[in-house]
């Protein structure tokens, strides 16, 4: 009833929901979080602050990740929930960056009530409900990233070097052919990773490749063209 409910207004875009995971004591070390779920009845109160939360000031919803019980090993003490954002006690301070935008956000709780049907997966399990989350959105952005390759080649097509175009110098084009392969591994492994999750596999640390590889793929030609 939730995913019917949920879901498609938010694969459509009508509704935005962020990712509130990051925390100013937990960011590489997320799972050492420390924003706390405490249940009462059918209800959990959350008291903590989250940061660098993309898109909160214009979210409708938001995936929160929060400690239930701080007794067991840290990994393992974690549960994850949803909740609307306009919920009472969620306050949303934008973050001024330093090129005058403001994408990310402080997010504040203080004594935000989520009802128990609101908890996604199982208490203590909020860790691998986290991990599939950023699974997908690794798959999502490195699927989505440019390589950078095509323009290199038509930039390479027509660039005039001291004795011919740069097109045809041996080193040049070498460079381009071991561009070209890494490019067609990453296309391929992301068709590998969008079928086995069309087959209702669970994206697995494979999706990493490519916003690893084509960022530094990225960065590689940028410097090379200059
Ligand atoms: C564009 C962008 C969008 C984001 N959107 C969101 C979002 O929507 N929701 C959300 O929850 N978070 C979001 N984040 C936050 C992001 O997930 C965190 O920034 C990230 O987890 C790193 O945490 P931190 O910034 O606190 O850095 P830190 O964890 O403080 O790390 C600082 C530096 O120390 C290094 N380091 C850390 N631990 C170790 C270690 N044990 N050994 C060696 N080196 C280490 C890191 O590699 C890094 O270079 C976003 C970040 C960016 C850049």
């Amino acid at each position: 009833e939730q995913k019917r409910k949920y879901l498609p207004p938010l694969a459509s875009g009508e509704k935005i929901w962020c990712q509130l995971f990051s925390e100013p004591a937990g960011g590489s070390d997320v799972a050492g979080l420390r924003t706390r779920a405490e249940k009462h009845g059918d209800e959990w109160v959350i008291n903590g602050q989250k940061i660098w939360t993309s898109g909160a000031h214009y979210s409708d919803y938001g995936l929160l990740i929060a400690r239930t019980d701080p007794n067991v090993p840290k990994h393992k003490g974690l549960t994850m929930f949803f909740l609307d954002m306009k919920s009472p006690g969620v306050e949303v301070r934008p973050i001024k960056q330093a090129n005058g935008m403001q994408e990310f956000n402080e997010v504040y709780f203080t004594d935000v009530v989520i009802p128990d049907s609101q908890r996604l997966g199982a208490v203590g399990e909020g860790w691998s409900v986290s991990l599939t989350t950023l699974m997908n959105e690794r798959m999502s952005i490195g699927a989505r990233l440019a390589t950078g390759v095509p323009e290199m080649f038509e930039f390479c097509s027509n660039l005039m070097l001291e004795d011919g175009l740069a097109i045809d110098d041996p080193a040049v084009r070498s460079k381009l052919a071991s561009w070209a392969v890494k490019a067609s591994g990453l296309k391929y492994t992301s068709y590998r990773a969008i079928s086995a999750l069309s087959k209702g596999e669970r994206p697995g640390p494979e999706n990493s490749i490519g916003k690893l590889v084509s960022g530094l793929m990225l960065q590689d030609i940028a410097t090379y063209a200059m």
